[in-house]
Parts: C-alpha cells; structure tokens; sequence
C-alpha cells in the first residue's frame, strides 16, 4: 500500500502511516503534470488546499482508494465524481474548529478597539490617544450566518464575554446559547456580523448589497468562512459610505489575494487564509489525516 503525500503534511503524521506499514512518499511540491504520471500507481493521497483533484487525474488514478483532504472544505476535490468511482473522500472536519474561533474572536477584539490601527499609529512613530475611541463587546450582540461547528463555537466563547449570539442557518434547528432566527432578523439585530457558511449557490454573496442596507448602521464584519459567501464590491461600498464601520476578512472571493483593494480601508483588517494556521490545529489536521488513511487502507 502506497500513499502520496501531496501537500505539506505534519511529520508526526506521515510516521504514524508508516508504522502502519503503509509507504509514504513524501512531495509536498508534486506539480499536476507529475500528478498525472505519478498517482496511478498509489492507493490513496493526502492533499491540504494547494493540490486540485479534478475529473481527469481521478481518471488516471486507477488504483486509488481514498482521497484525505487536511481541513474542512472539499472544494478542490470532485467528490461526487471521485465517491461514484469507488474512491473514498475524507476530511478532517473537527481539527480547526477552535483555531478559528480563536481567530474569529480575535477579530471582533481588534475591530472594536481598532487594534491592528492603533499599532500601525505606533509604529509610525504617533502618540493619537484621541483617534482610537473603542466601544466594549459586553451587551453587544454577535449575528452569526451559519451555525455550524466554528459558527458554536464562536457563539460560546462570545457568550463568555458578555454578548448575545443569534444565528441564521436553515439546516441547524437549535444550538446551545444561540437564538436562532431568518437572516433578516439577524441582520436587524448583530453588532458584528460573522460569516460560517461554504461557499455554495445558495451562499453565493449570501451577504450582499441588500443584506448590508439591512444591517444595523455602524455594523462590522468578519468572514472567517469561505470567499464568495460576502460580495467584496458591497462591502467596499458600505464602508466608504459609513453603513459599515469595519471589517476583518481572512478569506476572498479569488485567493490568493495580493493587493486587494477592500486593503486600501482603514476599517479594514484581515489575514491570508490563515484560519486555520495554529501549531494545535496542524498537530490534529495531522493525527487525523494518518488516521483516515490508515483506516481506509486497512479496511
Ligand atoms: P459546518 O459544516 O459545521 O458548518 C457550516 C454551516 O453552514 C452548517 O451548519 C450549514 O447548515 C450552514 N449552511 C449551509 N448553507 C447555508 C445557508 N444557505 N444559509 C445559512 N447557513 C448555511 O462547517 P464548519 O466546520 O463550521 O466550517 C464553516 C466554514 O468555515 C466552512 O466553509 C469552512 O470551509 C470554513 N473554514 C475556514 C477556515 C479558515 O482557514 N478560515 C478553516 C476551517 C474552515
């Protein structure tokens, strides 16, 4: 049994799968082109968010048996396609949840003292004790669109500081400590604003022109989800105008996003799609990576 790693994948991992017994051939950097020529002759692949596993490599991949993808999202995967050929798909769903809750709630934390600003201020040598009026997140209330596993967890740790979580999210019924409610209802309702949805047709700029002028005046907002679930161009809008007074974006519609122009705001903070990048959450991407592979080798 062989396993091609195709993405960067914790050390810790790729032993565990060969005290399995099972070959480990270690190329985090495969191109597509050595894909084609190379995945034929392996039982299964380990691949993060860089590698593409399209229709026609899973073509040649006659004797693949599954498919681990490290993190949440399959969208560089053809699933259906890959499922309808006997091959498996496995993720590791739980592995960055708190990793990016932690994020989340650092970002309602910098918006609403202005944090990375006040920095930025600092290191330009300025002492501006009079630009940088805050506002506290007891009382406030977190809107959250999804609620899902890190959409939770978020909404616990909100709690612990003091503010009201509701939520909109038609396949979840009820969640600890989260009122549910219809998307305009949060809208009417969320201090800050926090995406949690895949990006799918039905979340396609689920958050849009017509959201935002629903939205409390002076709201914020942070996508810590997946791009293409909040429309850049309305967000771009609303800031200039004033309706949103910030925003802290970790994901984008096109990545990777160099330059973008939602960074020529003040109001607006962000990261590159580092949701997940904590040693903890690697370390568990890790364990249940070997894990999946294992399990579905020695099935
Ligand atoms: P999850 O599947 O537990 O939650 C997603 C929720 O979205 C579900 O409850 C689902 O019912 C809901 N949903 C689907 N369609 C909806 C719609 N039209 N309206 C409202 N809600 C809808 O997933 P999760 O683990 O909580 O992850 C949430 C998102 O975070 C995913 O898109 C994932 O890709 C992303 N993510 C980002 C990072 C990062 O690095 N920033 C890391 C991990 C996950």
């Amino acid at each position: 049994m062989k396993v091609l790693i195709c993405d960067a994948t914790a050390q810790a991992a790729l032993d565990m799968i060969a005290e399995a017994g099972i070959e480990v051939v270690d190329k985090p950097d495969v191109t597509a082109e050595e894909l084609m020529e190379m995945l034929p002759e392996f039982d299964a692949m380990v691949v993060r968010s860089r590698t593409t596993v399209r229709e026609s490599l899973i073509d040649v991949a006659t004797n693949l048996k599954a498919i681990v993808r490290g993190g949440v999202g399959l969208d560089n995967i053809d699933v259906d396609y890959a499922r309808s050929k006997g091959i498996q798909v496995l993720n590791t769903p739980t592995a960055s949840t708190a990793a990016v809750a932690e994020l989340t709630i650092g970002y309602i934390f910098a918006l609403a003292r202005q944090i990375p600003q006040m920095t930025a201020s600092m290191k330009a040598g300025e002492w501006a004790k009079k630009s940088f009026l805050g506002s506290e997140l007891g009382g406030k209330t977190l809107g959250l669109v999804g609620a899902g596993r890190i959409a939770q967890a978020t909404g616990s740790r909100a709690k612990a500081l003091g503010m009201s979580v509701v939520a909109y999210d038609p396949y979840v019924e009820s969640a600890d400590g989260i009122e549910m409610m219809s998307l305009e209802e949060v809208l009417s309702q969320a201090d800050y604003l926090s995406l949690h949805v895949p990006h799918t047709d039905e979340t396609h700029n689920i958050i849009g022109a017509e959201e935002i002028a629903k939205a409390k005046d002076g709201v914020s907002i942070i996508n810590c989800g997946r791009g293409g679930t909040l429309d850049e161009d309305a967000l771009y809008a609303a800031i200039e105008s004033g309706k949103v007074a910030g925003a802290a974006l970790d994901v984008y519609a096109a990545e990777p996003s160099k330059g973008h122009k939602l960074y020529t705001l003040s109001q607006v903070i962000g990261s590159p799609h580092i949701g997940a990048g904590t040693s903890e959450a690697k370390a568990r991407v890790g364990t249940e990576v070997a894990k999946n592979v294992i399990n579905a080798l020695k099935e």
